[in-house]
C-alpha cells in the first residue's frame, strides 16, 4: 500500500477501533489509490485523505415514538453528511435493528465514491436507524417516521442532504417522512428521493438499482466477450434491488433459479416467478417460504447462505453486507461462476472479493454497479426542480447510458493504472479523482 495511504489507515484504526464495517471499507478504497497518490504529491500536503475518511458532519439523534399499545419506544437515528465536496449530501436511510454508527459511516464514504462515478453532482451522505419495520403496524411505522422527521428536518433540504430509500425505507416509509418534513416547513419541495409518482417522484425509480445493476452486468460483459444471455443467475435477497435486478436479469434472457430473504432461500429450476414474488414482497409483506407453498415444482430452504451453494453463471447478491464469504466463493469458483455484481453495499468480505478475481471472474463492485438508485434519484432531484416529468421509456434509457458509462470509466481508470479488469480498482481511483480534484480547488474546508 502507498505510504501515505498506509499512514492514514493506520490512524483511522487507531481512531475508529470498534468501527468494523467503516475500517473495512475505508481500507478497501485506501488499498485502491496507490497510482493516484503517487501522480499527486500535492495530495498528501494538502491532506486530502485525512479529510476523505473523515465526515464532515455526524448527526445522532434520540427517536421517541409510541407503540399500539401505548408503551413509549425509543431508537436512535443518525445522518452522516460525509462528503459535500462536488454536491448536496445525497444517499438513503436504513431501518434496521443492526445499524450502527459503523454502518452508517460505511455506507456513507460508499456513497461518496458512487455519486461520484455517476457523473452527476452529489456529495455523499447516509442515515437511518435501528428501528425495525418488520412486524410494525402501519400506524406504528408512520409514528416512528414523523418521531425521526422531526429530528432530520433541520439538518435536511434539496439544496443541502437529499435521503431516499435503503433497507427498510421503501414507498411508504418516504411517504410517512415526506408528509411530517411538508408539514413542520411548510414547503413542498424535492426534500426527498423515491417519492410517489403521484408526488413528485421518478418514473422508473423504484427499478432503477436493479434495472442499473443487470445495465452494468451487460457492458462488463461485452467488453469481455461474454453475454448475459442464456445463463443461470442466482439473486440474493427479495427486496427492492434484488426483485428488479431479477426482472431485468429475466429481461435480457438470464434464468434466475434462486432468491432468498433473511431466514432463507427458495430454488426454482423454472425461472422465479416474479408476479408470485412481488405479490408476497411488495403487497402481502410475506417470507420468501411461502413462495415454495405457492408455485409447484420449486422448494424452500432455511438458512439465508445456503443460496451461494445453488449452481450458477452469474452473482447478483442484492441483501446486505458482508453476505458471501471465502467459503461460499470457493464454491461458487467451483461450480462455474462467471461474473459476479454487487447489488447490496459491500456484500462480498475482502477474501471473498480477492478469491474471484484471482480466479478470473468478472467482478463489478457495489458502487459502480448499484449506481442506478442514486443515478435516478439525481434525475428525480432535476425532473423536481424543472417541474417536469419524464416517461418511462426516457428516464430508463438515461439510466442504461450512465450505467454504460460508468462502466467504461471504471475500465478504462483499472487500464491507466495498470490493472485492466479490475474494476474494484477502478472505480475507487474514478470516483476519487473527481473528489480530490473538487476538494483542492476549494481549498482546506
Ligand atoms: P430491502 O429492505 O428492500 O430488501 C432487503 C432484502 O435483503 C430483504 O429481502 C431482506 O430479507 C434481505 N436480507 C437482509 N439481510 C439478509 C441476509 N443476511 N441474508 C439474506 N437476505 C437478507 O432493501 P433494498 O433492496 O433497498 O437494499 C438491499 C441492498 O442494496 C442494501 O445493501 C442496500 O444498501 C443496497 N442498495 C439499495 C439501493 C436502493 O435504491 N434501494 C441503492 C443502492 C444500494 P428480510 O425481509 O428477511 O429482512
Amino acid at each position: 500500500m502507498n505510504d501515505y495511504a498506509q499512514k492514514v489507515l493506520d490512524g483511522l484504526k487507531a481512531r475508529c477501533a470498534h468501527e468494523g464495517e467503516f475500517l473495512q471499507a475505508a481500507e478497501e478504497i485506501l488499498h485502491s489509490l496507490g497510482p493516484l497518490l503517487d501522480a499527486h504529491p500535492e495530495y498528501e500536503r494538502a491532506g486530502i485523505l485525512e479529510r476523505f475518511v473523515e465526515p464532515e458532519r455526524v448527526i445522532a439523534f434520540r427517536v421517541p415514538w409510541v407503540d399500539d399499545a401505548g408503551q413509549v419506544q425509543v431508537n436512535r437515528g443518525y445522518r452522516v453528511q460525509f462528503s459535500s465536496a462536488i454536491g448536496p449530501y445525497k444517499g438513503g436511510l436504513r431501518f434496521h435493528p443492526n445499524v450502527t454508527l459503523s454502518v452508517m459511516k460505511f455506507l456513507a464514504l460508499e456513497q461518496v465514491l458512487k455519486n461520484s462515478l455517476t457523473g452527476l453532482h452529489m456529495g455523499g451522505g447516509k442515515g437511518g436507524s435501528d428501528f425495525d419495520p418488520k412486524g410494525k403496524s402501519d400506524g406504528e411505522v408512520m409514528r416512528f417516521c414523523q418521531s425521526f422527521m422531526a429530528e432530520l428536518y433541520r439538518h435536511i433540504g434539496p439544496d443541502t442532504d437529499v435521503p431516499a430509500g435503503d433497507i427498510g425505507v421503501g414507498a411508504r416509509e418516504i411517504g410517512y417522512l415526506f408528509g411530517q418534513y411538508k408539514r413542520l416547513t411548510g414547503r413542498f419541495e424535492g426534500v426527498l428521493t423515491g417519492k410517489g409518482v403521484c408526488y413528485g417522484g421518478s418514473l422508473v425509480r423504484k427499478q432503477a438499482t436493479g434495472y442499473g445493476l443487470c445495465y452494468l452486468l451487460e457492458a462488463m460483459m461485452q467488453a469481455n466477450g461474454k453475454s448475459p444471455e442464456g445463463m443461470r443467475a442466482v439473486v440474493s435477497g427479495s427486496g427492492n434491488v434484488a426483485i428488479y435486478a431479477a426482472e431485468k436479469a429475466q429481461q435480457m434472457g438470464m434464468t434466475v433459479v434462486a432468491m432468498s430473504d433473511s431466514r432463507g432461500y427458495i430454488v426454482d429450476e423454472a425461472g422465479v416467478n416474479l408476479d408470485v414474488l412481488r405479490q408476497l414482497k411488495e403487497v402481502e409483506r410475506a417470507r420468501i417460504s411461502e413462495y415454495a407453498r405457492r408455485v409447484p415444482g420449486s422448494a424452500y430452504h432455511e438458512g439465508a447462505s445456503g443460496i451461494w451453494g445453488v449452481p450458477c453463471q452469474v452473482a447478483l447478491p442484492c441483501a446486505t453486507q458482508n453476505e458471501l464469504d471465502a467459503a461460499d466463493a470457493h464454491l461458487m469458483i467451483d461450480n462455474g461462476l462467471v461474473a459476479v455484481a454487487e447489488g447490496a453495499n459491500m456484500p462480498l468480505t475482502q477474501e471473498a472479493v480477492a478469491l474471484i478475481q484471482n480466479n478470473g471472474v468478472l467482478y463489478a463492485p457495489g458502487k459502480a454497479a448499484n449506481a442506478g438508485g442514486v443515478s435516478v434519484s439525481g434525475l428525480e432531484m432535476s425532473q423536481n426542480a424543472t417541474h417536469l416529468s419524464w416517461s418511462f421509456d426516457e428516464v430508463d434509457e438515461r439510466l442504461r447510458g450512465i450505467m454504460h458509462r460508468i462502466f467504461r470509466a471504471i475500465d478504462q481508470a483499472a487500464a491507466d493504472c495498470g490493472q485492466p479488469g479490475n474494476y474494484a480498482l477502478g472505480a475507487n481511483v474514478a470516483g476519487f479523482a473527481k473528489v480530490a480534484e473538487a476538494m483542492m480547488a476549494q481549498g482546506i474546508v
